[in-house]
């Protein structure tokens, strides 16, 4: 009977999921503001007994289905977020049944195996020096937090200092460099890690957020310097080979910031744009953004292994260690779910040309909203390299409103940032399921809303 009734329900959930995923294409984007009105029915007291499960899913499913931005479908722009990829959410389900906590590779010998040979794949793919020591975070911002863990090891080390035993009070200064352009979240990883958010040295960028290699000063060591792949506005690529002819040396370390851009290399059309990037000692990028696995899923690649194992390695007498990887000494995380299940399923399903050809479409795709967009009348801020366009629509607060506009439309959803000084609306293609028709339809509203904009 019990069993009858799980089944039911899990059937159920594939069912409501099912539909929801099958709604993306059409639906709107933004949620309309009666179903956000739906929300309040949350604020009620915790209940005192039980409720059976299938109320509790329909619950969750009419209620939150309808009021859920459609960030998963393939006319949401805004920041950089892309879709799920149908295996990889399939392989999602089926890993939440396993419940594997992956800390240990001997008590989970098959998600353990699973994840180093996906990151094995991925040092090749990404086109990062073979042997590379990595791991699965939760996005971007743990894998540059990890990252730069290991950065922070190595350069006090080199200078005599034991940081993973004796802390940061009294060791010798580093010296941090980042750009002008450098991500939150790198700033916030580097005020966790005891650097300072604010003890940096800011460096010039171009007019497309690269840095400019001259206007990095002569470094001492300890020191680290902070470079990106992708810069979340234009997409550009800082020039990152030869930022490494320049600055490297003892107790020098680089590293790169390719949350969105290390994908680039795994096209062929594209590596150009980050050529040189594999001279660099550590590399954080996201697979929940390009590669399409649900959220959350970062990776942090580290070139010395044993620099990041010795970052985050974990003793304790109950953990049964073993001769294989354990994940846990790679990661910040103890007990973890494996991550890496959706992204073996994502390039298992894509194999290497249909990652490319998920690069190349969405580049392609960003490509035609700037050329639709200019030959509507409005300005294109910068060079399309990537995935990312910024349109001016003139003054901030016309642009502002038409942005406001289109995501009230509900065709599409974009964002709105500042770049260098001009108000922007911005447009990321990353999802997997965007198509051309996509594009068009999107193009058509915002140029409609933009029109309409008093
Ligand atoms: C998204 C992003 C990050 C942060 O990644 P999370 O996955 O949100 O932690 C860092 N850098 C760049 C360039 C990004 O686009």
């Amino acid at each position: 009977m019990v069993l009858f009734d799980q089944r039911k329900l899990l059937l159920d959930a594939a069912d409501r999921a099912i539909r929801y995923y099958e709604s993306l294409p059409q639906r709107r984007v933004a949620p309309s503001p009666e179903y956000l009105a739906e929300i309040s029915v949350l604020y009620e007291p915790m209940p005192d007994g039980p409720s059976t499960a299938a109320e509790v899913l329909a619950m969750l499913d009419e209620t939150g289905s309808p009021a859920s931005m459609a960030m998963a479908g393939p006319r949401f722009f805004g920041f950089v977020i892309g879709g799920t990829l149908p295996a990889a959410l399939a392989a999602n389900w089926v890993a939440a049944a396993w419940d594997q906590a992956t800390g240990l590779h001997d008590v989970t010998p098959f998600t353990a195996t699973l994840e180093q040979v996906t990151l094995r794949w991925l040092v090749e793919l990404l086109g990062l020096p073979s042997g590379c020591g990595g791991g699965f975070v939760t996005g971007a911002t743990m894998a540059s937090f990890s990252a730069l863990a290991a950065a922070r090891s190595t350069v006090l080390s080199q200078a005599g200092w034991d940081s993973e035993s004796d802390g940061l009070f009294g060791a010798p200064p580093v010296n941090v460099v980042v750009s002008d352009e450098v991500h939150p979240s790198v700033t916030k990883s580097l005020g966790l890690l005891g650097l300072g958010r604010n003890r940096l040295t800011r460096v010039a960028t171009d007019g497309q957020g690269r840095i400019r290699p001259g206007s990095i000063p002569r470094l001492c060591a300890p020191a680290i310097v902070c470079v990106q792949a992708g810069n979340v506005n234009t997409g550009a690529v800082d020039p990152v080979g030869e930022i490494c002819d320049r600055v490297k040396g003892p107790g020098i370390w680089v590293h790169v910031d390719g949350a969105i851009g290390l994908w680039a290399a795994a096209s062929p059309r594209f590596e150009q744009l980050v050529s040189g990037v594999d001279g660099a000692d550590s590399w954080a990028t996201d697979a929940h953004k390009w590669l399409n696995v649900p959220y959350d899923c970062g990776i942090v690649f580290v070139q010395d292994h044993q620099a990041l194992r010795r970052a985050m390695t974990i003793d304790a007498a109950y953990l049964p260690l073993s001769e294989e990887r354990d994940p846990s000494h790679y990661t910040p995380e103890l007990s973890r779910r494996p991550r890496g299940v959706e992204v073996w399923a994502a390039l298992r399903s894509l194999g290497r040309s249909g990652v490319a050809e998920m690069v190349e479409r969405c580049c392609d795709h960003a490509r035609r909203f700037a050329r639709g967009l200019e030959h509507a009348g409005f300005e294109i801020l910068n060079d399309v390299v990537l995935n990312q366009v910024l349109v001016s629509f003139g003054d901030p607060d016309r642009t502002t409103r038409i942005i406001e506009g289109v995501q009230r439309e509900g065709t599409c959803w974009v964002g709105g940032t500042v770049w260098q000084g001009q108000t922007a609306m911005r447009i990321s293609v990353s999802n997997w399921g965007t198509t051309e028709d996509d594009v068009e339809r999107s193009l058509e509203a915002m140029i409609r809303v933009a029109y309409e904009c008093p």
